[in-house]
């Protein structure tokens, strides 16, 4: 019997791809022509003052939820506790003043996390989306191994060894596309997304990438996409696993499109995927935390609403939060 194929995502000789458009994602080369001849030929967007980012107390319930009640409290960027079915789960957590290897230069933070460290319940599941690092910070994930011992690390495929060297003392769980682990009364199945996984020279792929669904024993379900560009299967993800209570997609880091469309959905397209996924409401992430790309930090939120009015898609599904805002379902 020969051997079963290589799932489309993996690379042959090692490593991860995106099935759908491989060829067409951009390289270094494009970084370089980006950074050194886009960014310098042409006028930027102006972005609003930081203070337009308002930041809420959080109200989600310490240090536990009852049963039936789901929350989600955005800290910023795609860094969401979640209260779920009695869990307490955390996604790409990132506490620091940057988004950088390095803490002198890198992407600052514009706005406080919306939940303080000390005041993070005590976690049930962390999950890491990728190892960019506006996702999986150092700091962080050391700050969380310790102060939170008991939590299981849900990560995609290669990134178990960084939390593990890190000092996380307890499970780590690798997941492929598809796969899927509970922990106590939640599925947890890793989903497909279209980005890349790189933090140094020479490491592009070698680790995967995914998003999650959240499936609790009493029905309440959630759509965490990670980082993504539009990708053809957010429709299966919303068969599979749907409906969702609420999708969490990002909208930002967009501009220009011949360069992140490949990486990054756009307003419009996080809407579509929102249309695929079999969801009840979008909050959208992965905006006005950190300056990535060339739009302006107050657009993709303008943006998603308008293109959710255009879909004639009900007011109340679209919820916006403000860094530290809860949604109680
Ligand atoms: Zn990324
Ligand atoms: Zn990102």
């Amino acid at each position: 019997m020969s051997p079963d194929p290589l799932p489309s995502h993996h690379r042959p000789g090692g490593g991860f791809r995106n099935p759908w458009v491989d060829q067409a994602v951009p390289g270094f080369g494009s970084l370089l022509k980006w950074m050194l001849v886009h960014r310098t030929t042409r006028p930027r967007p102006k972005d609003p003052d930081p203070s337009v980012f308002t930041r809420v107390p959080p109200d989600f319930v310490p240090p536990r939820a009852p049963l039936s009640q789901l929350t989600v409290t955005w800290a910023g960027h795609a860094s969401l506790l979640i209260q779920l079915n009695g869990l307490n789960l955390l996604t790409d957590p990132i506490w620091s003043e940057r988004a950088s290897p390095v803490s002198w230069a890198g992407p600052r933070r514009w706005v406080a996390p919306g939940i303080a460290f000390e005041d993070v319940p005590p976690l049930d599941v962390v999950l890491l989306s990728h190892n960019h690092y506006d996702h999986l910070d150092d700091q962080t994930v050391r700050r969380l191994a310790r102060t939170h011992p008991q939590a299981t690390w849900i990560v995609p495929l290669g990134l178990a060894s960084f939390v593990q060297k890190r000092g996380a003392p307890g499970a780590v769980v690798e997941l492929d596309w598809w796969q899927e682990s509970s922990i106590k009364a939640v599925r947890i199945a890793a989903t497909p997304a279209q980005h890349f996984s790189s933090r140094g020279i020479g490491d592009r792929g070698d680790t995967l990438w995914c998003g999650f669904s959240l499936s609790g024993a009493n029905g309440r379900r959630v759509y965490f996409a990670g980082d993504t560009g539009y990708h053809p299967e957010f429709r299966t993800i919303g068969e599979r696993y749907g409906p969702f209570d609420v999708a969490l997609l990002p909208i930002g880091a967009y501009e220009p499109r011949w360069f992140m469309r490949y990486l990054h959905m756009n307003p419009e397209e996080a809407v579509a995927a929102f249309r695929a996924l079999n969801a009840r409401m979008l909050v959208p992430i992965h905006w006005g935390t950190f300056k990535l790309t060339d739009e302006a930090m107050d657009e993709p939120p303008i943006r998603a609403r308008a293109a959710w009015d255009a879909a004639g898609l009900p007011p109340s599904g679209y919820r916006q939060l403000a860094h530290g805002e809860t949604l109680t379902l």
